[in-house]
């Protein structure tokens, strides 16, 4: 693994306070207390300097309009202002249904994951890492809402790392659901390459082995049940090699946290520490590196593994145990899915490491991507 990209950068926190202001409402899955309880976490392990930490702007609707269409964006900040849509424009931009509900914020709330995209694009190319968290709305499209993303900030950070000179830009994909809205924009881009590990047969059902391009798109479907072991190896053995490859100026990494074992939205069975390692090996691969925030569902395993993915950032070595302050904060948490947490999520920053040998699915899988992506890949 090389090492040059290691030293001499600095890291930023980009978020904003409007994920805590804001609630999509009911029982949808985001409803539940995310962004907030991270900002609460890391600044409760005293991983919190002021000086790294930035406020996301709003993006403002002639910057959306670069991406999303002119008529998509009037809607929705037009819904966002009356907090009602007619039924044909509700068909037509897949607004106010049960996953993109009319809520108080439903246009600022993702502007902000934009504008902290762009910032992050910014303090990524100045000093070498930047985190939005609030970020990574991978499902957004062009002229409608999609699988609770009403626009797509990646795309954004995508196009500012562009502006500032930047031309081969790696994304990297962990979120347990497929990042079609990303793919919708890039996956015909040779000077972006489209890493993703994702649950098989899962929404948005897309992200096919079949849909592959040679060394470009890399779209890996894990079946259910994947543990540390699975993704670890898929990474070993594809993406790590084919990522070198590219020799990316840049890295986006979309840290979704629904592939946890706890997350009530996939089947797959990874713990923290499997995703904390994927990182901090990103991380070596590129000499800048922007990582957003993402999908997850348990307040408990998702503000866990973001924390930890600060702490990565900067280089400090992940504790077992939380600070009492942060032990507090993680005990206070509460869910309306589940009155009582897994207990394992109170008394560690770390998941229980189980092993597992690796599925006879993931080596298939490994082997016919081998396949495809010839040029870089080990063989096993
Ligand atoms: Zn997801």
């Amino acid at each position: 693994m090389p090492q040059r990209y290691y030293f001499y950068m600095t890291s930023f926190l980009i978020s904003s306070d409007i994920y805590r202001n804001t609630h999509y409402g009911g029982k949808h899955p985001l409803n539940i207390p995310r962004v907030g309880a991270t900002l609460d976490l890391i600044k409760a392990m005293s991983w919190c300097d002021e000086a790294k930490f930035i406020t996301a702007p709003i993006a403002k609707p002639s910057l959306l309009k670069k991406f999303h269409s002119n008529d998509y964006v009037n809607v929705l900040i037009e819904a966002d202002e009356k907090q009602e849509i007619d039924k044909n424009q509700s068909n037509k931009y897949n607004l106010g249904t049960p996953s993109n509900p009319i809520f108080k914020g439903m246009y600022k709330r993702p502007a902000t994951s934009v504008g902290g995209s762009v910032v992050a694009a910014e303090f990524a190319f100045l000093h070498g890492r930047a985190f939005n968290l609030g970020g990574g709305l991978h499902h957004g499209l062009v002229n409608k809402a999609n699988g609770f993303c009403y626009l797509n900030d990646l795309v954004f950070a995508i196009k500012r790392f562009r502006e500032l000179g930047i031309r081969r830009i790696a994304y990297v994909d962990l979120d347990a659901h497929f990042c079609d809205g990303v793919a919708s924009a890039f996956s015909e881009d040779p000077d972006v390459m489209l890493v993703s590990a994702h649950e098989a047969n899962r929404w948005p059902f897309q992200g096919k082995l079949e849909e592959n391009f040679p060394d470009k798109n890399l779209y890996a479907p894990i079946s259910k049940g994947s543990t540390d072991i699975d993704l670890e190896a898929l990474f070993e053995y594809i993406f790590y090699p084919a990522i070198e490859n590219f020799k990316p100026e840049a890295l986006i990494v979309q840290g979704g946290a629904d592939m946890l074992k706890d997350d009530p939205l996939s089947r797959l069975e990874m713990t923290n520490n499997c995703l904390w390692k994927v990182l901090s090996k990103l991380a070596l691969l590129a000499p800048k590196l922007l990582l957003t925030s993402g999908g997850g569902y348990n307040p408990w395993s998702v503000s866990r593994l973001w924390t930890g993915f600060w702490a990565i950032l900067n280089d400090i070595e992940l504790p077992s145990l939380y600070t009492d302050e942060g032990r507090r904060l993680i005990e206070n948490l509460r869910w309306f899915r589940k009155d009582k947490v897994n207990p394992n999520l109170l008394s560690s920053l770390k998941d229980e490491q189980i092993c597992y040998g690796i599925k006879q699915e993931t080596l298939d899988l490994i082997k016919r991507m081998n396949v495809i992506h010839k040029s870089s890949i080990q063989i096993i």
